[in-house]
C-alpha cells in the first residue's frame, strides 16, 4: 500500500471527479479527510462506506470553500494532512456584461482562493515533515479559454499561476505542486446534461456527446473520473518526485489543437 500512512484532503469530494480521486488514493492506502459544504447523513456514510471498502481511515468534514476562514479551519480540524487535493469548483456561464457579480465572486472563491487558503494552511506540517503532495485540479480551461466563462477561466488560470508559484516556494523541501487539467470529465454533472442536449439537438445520445459535447477533445472521448485519479496517485508516487510547478492534461488532446 504505498500511500498508507498518508493523510489526504480532497476538497470538495462528495461526487464527480473528487470522489474519483478521494477513492483512487483510499485505494493505495491513503487515510482520507472528505469535504463538501453541506452537512447530512449520506456525506458521513459516504466516508464509512469507503473507509471499510478500503480498509482506511476515512471522515467527512463540513467547509464551505466560498469562506477562507472556513478553508483554513479544515485543514486545521483535519490535524493537517499530507495529500491535498483541491477540487471544489462551480461554473456559471454567461457573457461578461451579463455575468452576475455575486456569481463571479463564488466562484473565484471557490476555483482559485480556496486553494490558497488550504494550502497556506497545510504547509507548515508538510514542510515539519519534509513530504507533502499538492495537487490543483484545475481545467483545460487553466490553459485556453472559451466564451461566456470568464470567472471560470479567470480563476483556472489563476489556480496555475499559483500551483506554479508555491512549487518554486517549496522546491527542495520533498514537497511537490501540480496541476491536474481535465477536458470534459463524465460526472454525474456531466451526465445530467446529456438528456437535454439530446433534445435540444435532436440527436441520439452517441451523437450529441461526439458532435457537440465533445467538439473540442480531439479523442470524441469523456475522460473519466478513475483517469484523474490515476493521474493524481502518479503525482504521489516517486516517479513524481521531480515533477513539480507544472500542468498535466488529461484532455483527449484538447490543448493540442
Ligand atoms: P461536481 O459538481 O460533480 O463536484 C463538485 C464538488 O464540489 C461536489 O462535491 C460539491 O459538493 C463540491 N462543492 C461545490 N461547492 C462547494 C463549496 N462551496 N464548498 C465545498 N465544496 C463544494 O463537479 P466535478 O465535475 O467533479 O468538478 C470537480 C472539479 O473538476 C472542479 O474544480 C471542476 O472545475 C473541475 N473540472 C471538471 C471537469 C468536468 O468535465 N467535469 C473538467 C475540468 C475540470
Amino acid at each position: 500500500m504505498p500511500l498508507h500512512g498518508r493523510t489526504a484532503i480532497v476538497t470538495g469530494s462528495t461526487s464527480g471527479i473528487g470522489l474519483g480521486i478521494a477513492r483512487a488514493l483510499a485505494a493505495e492506502g491513503a487515510d482520507l479527510v472528505l469535504n463538501s459544504f453541506t452537512d447530512s447523513a449520506e456525506d458521513h456514510a459516504l466516508a464509512q462506506g469507503i473507509a471499510a471498502e478500503f480498509g482506511i481511515r476515512a471522515r467527512y468534514i463540513r467547509a464551505d470553500m466560498a469562506d477562507g476562514a472556513a478553508c483554513r479551519r479544515l485543514v486545521a480540524e483535519a490535524g493537517g494532512c499530507d495529500i491535498l487535493v483541491n477540487n471544489a469548483g462551480i461554473q456559471h456561464v454567461a457573457p461578461i456584461e451579463d455575468f452576475p457579480v455575486a456569481k463571479w465572486d463564488a466562484i473565484l472563491a471557490i476555483n482559485l482562493s480556496s486553494a490558497f487558503h488550504t494550502t497556506a494552511a497545510a504547509l507548515p506540517g508538510m514542510k515539519a515533515r519534509g513530504w507533502g503532495r499538492i495537487i490543483n485540479i484545475a481545467s483545460a480551461h487553466g490553459l485556453t479559454a472559451s466564451p461566456f466563462k470568464a470567472a471560470y477561466v479567470a480563476a483556472k488560470h489563476g489556480l496555475v499561476g499559483l500551483t506554479r508559484t508555491v512549487a518554486l516556494e517549496v522546491a527542495g523541501q520533498g514537497i511537490t505542486a501540480n496541476a491536474i487539467c481535465p477536458g470534459y470529465v463524465l460526472t454525474p454533472l456531466v451526465e445530467a446534461q446529456i438528456p437535454d442536449q439530446m433534445k435540444a439537438h435532436g440527436m441520439d445520445r452517441e451523437t450529441v456527446v461526439r458532435e457537440v459535447m465533445l467538439l473540442r477533445q480531439p479523442s470524441r472521448q469523456f475522460a473519466t473520473t478513475g483517469q484523474i485519479g490515476g493521474t493524481a496517485v502518479f503525482l504521489c508516487s516517486p516517479a513524481a518526485d521531480q515533477i513539480t510547478g507544472t500542468t498535466i492534461s488529461v484532455d483527449g488532446g484538447w490543448t493540442a489543437l
